[in-house]
């Protein structure tokens, strides 16, 4: 038996299922939710999206109303979360990464069941899909519905098609296989206007979000020979550029459009500390570098959130353990 079919069984066998995903969520975690949550409801299902943090309002085109994903509250949610059947964990394997929620989850009797594609997991699932080889969360969504020979149409192609779209960086990174591109072909063919989904999710920059970036690329700063580039983003450019932090969204990968450069590193400040977003070409497994502080992702794009730490000492720290990596692997 495949673990899907030990997921498929348990969907037969249950009605009430909580879906949820990691904090600050992308393309690939709402795309993700939302696709398994019309199927199951297509199934005569019972479901709710229950995500830490608000959906990213460049995401909020693929929604049908606003209720479809609710906002954890803990008066309203942790008695709900400790009752129903199955609990949905996607685009994540370690628990803490559902923010609020995880002592709801740890608590529940429900069945947990993982479905991911980073490394690195905690074992905490009752039934789990984590595979690394493939390029979202979203994939394996679409590999779940296939083998329960579920017909797609346009409500669930499109959530899919734009789970798989972001987390390839549009059919740009490793895993982006001839595979994927079939399967965004079948997607496209139930409807999808591929150059809107586009405008959507990438042109939704406000004059505001620009000057961000412009303050974002003027920090951009070269070290080890090069090789690495960083920039910075603080609280203050937030507050005198009128945004706010989903409108960073991207930008480290700006590091890596510099010639010779083999990590980028966005340091934005958070409220509560640092958050590091760690991207790579090439051989240094930016993953590792990220685990050292807590944080996880995949092999050339991850990320760690340092708590309790101010920007300059993060910044000190991680540029020290990065040029370590830099000599062990290039
Ligand atoms: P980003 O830098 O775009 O936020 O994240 C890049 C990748 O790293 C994503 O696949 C994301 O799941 C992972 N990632 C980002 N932040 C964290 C974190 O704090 N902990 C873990 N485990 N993974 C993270
Ligand atoms: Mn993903």
């Amino acid at each position: 038996m495949s673990s899907f079919d030990s997921i498929l069984d348990i969907i037969k066998n249950s009605n009430n299922f909580i879906l949820t995903t990691h904090i600050n969520p992308d393309g690939d975690a709402i795309g993700s939710e939302l696709a398994l949550a019309r199927y199951l409801k297509d199934e005569g299902k019972h479901v709710q999206i229950i995500n830490h943090s608000a959906t990213p309002e460049y995401l909020k085109f693929m929604m049908n109303n606003d209720s479809e994903i609710q906002l954890f509250k803990p008066s309203s949610h942790e008695e709900i979360i400790g009752k129903t059947d199955v609990i949905f964990m996607l685009d994540i394997n370690q628990l803490n990464r559902t923010g609020n929620l995880e002592n709801s989850i740890r608590m529940s009797k429900a069945k947990k069941i993982c479905i991911d594609h980073h490394e690195f997991p905690e074992s905490f699932a009752d039934a789990e899909v984590i595979d690394t080889e493939k390029s979202s969360t979203g994939e394996l969504i679409y590999d779940l519905l296939s083998e329960a020979k579920f017909k797609l149409d346009f409500d669930i192609a499109l959530p899919l098609y734009v789970a798989i779209l972001t987390d390839t960086g549009s059919f740009k990174y490793d895993r982006t296989t001839p595979r994927v591109h079939r399967i965004i072909a079948e997607l496209i063919e139930s409807g999808i206007d591929t150059k809107t989904v586009f405008r959507e999710i990438y042109d939704q920059g406000t004059s505001n979000s620009i000057q961000l970036l412009g303050r974002a690329l003027s920090s951009i700063t070269q070290v080890c020979e090069g090789k690495v580039s960083y920039m910075t983003v603080k609280r203050s450019d937030l507050v005198e550029t009128g945004t706010s932090e989903e409108d960073v969204e991207g930008f480290v990968n700006y590091n890596l459009t510099i010639r010779g450069v083999e990590v980028g590193i966005l340091f934005f400040e958070l409220e509560e500390g640092v958050k590091a977003s760690f991207r790579s070409v090439s051989k240094i497994p930016v993953n590792k570098l990220a685990k050292e502080f807590n944080g996880g992702g995949h092999f050339h794009a991850a990320g760690a959130r340092i708590i309790g730490q101010k920007l300059e000492l993060s910044i000190r720290e991680v540029l020290e353990e990065t040029e370590k990596y830099v000599t062990e692997y290039l």
